[in-house]
């Protein structure tokens, strides 16, 4: 019974504010009212933008996070085919050397 009453009881001061009215604004225009704990929101994307709700391809680079990723690619082709170079030509030396090694020997 007591554990009953119990649970109906919040414990005080441990709660954080409520705001049964939260404003979600968007970046395309749409608002949204919610119950939060904060008074305000303001998000990149939501149900009403989104391509995958919408349905239509449209990027979504608000950090030029896309860009960044393209650079690095492309960083990082230009290293891996410089040392790709450096390998197989380092690869026809050992060879090379080698084969002037046996004809030594044979010699
Ligand atoms: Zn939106």
């Amino acid at each position: 019974m007591l554990s009953r009453i119990n649970f109906f009881i919040m414990k005080k001061s441990i709660h954080p504010q409520y705001y049964p009215n939260t404003k979600v604004k968007c970046a395309c225009g749409a608002v949204y009212e919610i119950g939060s704990t904060v008074e305000s929101m303001e998000i990149e994307i939501c149900s009403n933008c989104h391509p995958f709700y919408t349905g239509k391809q449209k990027l979504v680079d608000t950090s030029g996070r896309v860009d960044q990723f393209t650079a690095r690619m492309s960083r990082a082709q230009q290293v891996s085919q410089s040392t790709k170079h450096k390998s197989k030509s380092d690869k026809k030396k050992a060879l090379q050397q080698k084969r002037a090694q046996k004809d030594d020997n044979n010699d």
